[in-house]
């Protein structure tokens, strides 16, 4: 039997341990801040939002939405970051992606303090990741990291593949995977037989935003397989295809009228690797619990540089 990778309790565990760090950063004179930004309408994003403003809040860290229209420009944009940069209760700046159509997405995120970009997408903090050096992690890959460790998966020595070379997921993970001395492989939609590359992987990460497009021949039998998609089916016959031999699912699917599933093939999976992320309930919990670390890292620099 594969052994499932518990986000969830994973998350928890991250949670308890920042606690005490607000509560002291509290006592030495005012709690984190975080400032999301929400441009615009998007049901995804407003739920994604509402979830961290709720993590916010479960921590004692402050946080703070601001909502500008769907007809926002860059300059509005641009001079609602400017402020937020200003501002000394605010520690953290996450400008919810993506941004309305017109608007200039990559000047915003340039825009941010790279000291209060808890996101860690700005190019300062990619360099500080490419280079080794401290600074904030994008959170998926930073909590995929935390999962593998606090599981006790080995990292050094091994084969892992990524799949996906995007800047907020794929690209960092690939770093962080090899700064923990793994050999690391890279694909995307143009690599050469995927399957085969796949099966390389002693860890397989899958962030390719296709629905449970990793089958079983992709998986190295016994492998870690780590499933950063999410993606909810709403129509029965894709559910019925992917969800074969499992009336269960079938059930909870007439239910609920739809499923959540991830980049990987949920019932391969299961059957093939060694341990592995469910969906949902792996990746997904860790992502909110680094923004809420990403935040108190953040704050508890600034007290630093200010007492120093
Ligand atoms: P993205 O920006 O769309 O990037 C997708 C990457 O996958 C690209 O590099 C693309 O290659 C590659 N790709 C697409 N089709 C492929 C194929 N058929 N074969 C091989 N590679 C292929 O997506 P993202 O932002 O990295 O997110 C990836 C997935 O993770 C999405 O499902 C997203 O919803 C999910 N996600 C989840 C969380 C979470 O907290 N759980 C957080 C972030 C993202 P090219 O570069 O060649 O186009």
């Amino acid at each position: 039997m594969a052994q499932i990778l518990d986000g969830i309790r994973i998350r928890d565990e991250i949670q308890r341990e920042s606690k005490p760090r607000v509560e002291q950063l509290i006592r030495q004179g005012r709690a984190p801040g975080l400032a999301v930004v929400l441009a615009g309408y998007n049901p995804a994003s407003e739920i994604y939002v509402r979830n961290k403003v709720k993590s916010c809040q479960a921590l004692g860290i402050y946080s703070e939405k601001l909502t500008p229209p769907e007809t926002v420009t860059t300059a509005e944009l641009l001079a609602m970051v400017e402020s937020l940069n200003g501002r000394s209760d605010i520690d953290g700046i996450l400008v919810q992606l993506p941004l309305p159509p017109q608007v200039d997405s990559k000047r915003v995120l340039m825009a941010v303090d790279p000291d209060k970009d808890v996101d860690g997408f700005h190019p300062l903090n990619m360099g500080r990741l490419v280079t080794g050096r401290p600074g904030p992690r994008p959170c998926t890959p930073a909590g995929i990291l935390e999962l593998l460790k606090r599981c006790q998966i080995p990292i050094a020595g091994r084969n892992a593949v990524v799949v996906g070379r995007s800047d907020i997921v794929g690209k960092p993970m690939a770093l962080l995977l090899m700064h923990e001395h793994a050999t690391v492989t890279i694909c995307h939609s143009r690599t050469s037989n995927l399957a085969e590359v796949c099966r390389q992987g002693d860890i397989l990460v899958a962030a390719m935003g296709k629905p449970a497009f990793v089958t079983g021949d992709f998986i190295k039998p016994g492998a870690i397989v780590i499933d950063v998609g999410m993606h909810r089916i709403t129509d029965r016959e894709e559910a019925a295809a992917i969800f074969r031999g499992a009336p269960e699912k079938l059930e909870e699917f007439d239910r609920k009228g739809s499923l959540l599933v991830g980049d990987v093939h949920p019932i391969d999976v299961a059957g093939q690797a060694g341990a592995y992320t469910p969906v949902p309930g792996g990746v997904g919990p860790l992502t909110i619990a680094m923004l809420m670390v990403n935040t108190i890292e953040a704050a508890e620099r600034r007290l630093r540089a200010c007492s120093a």
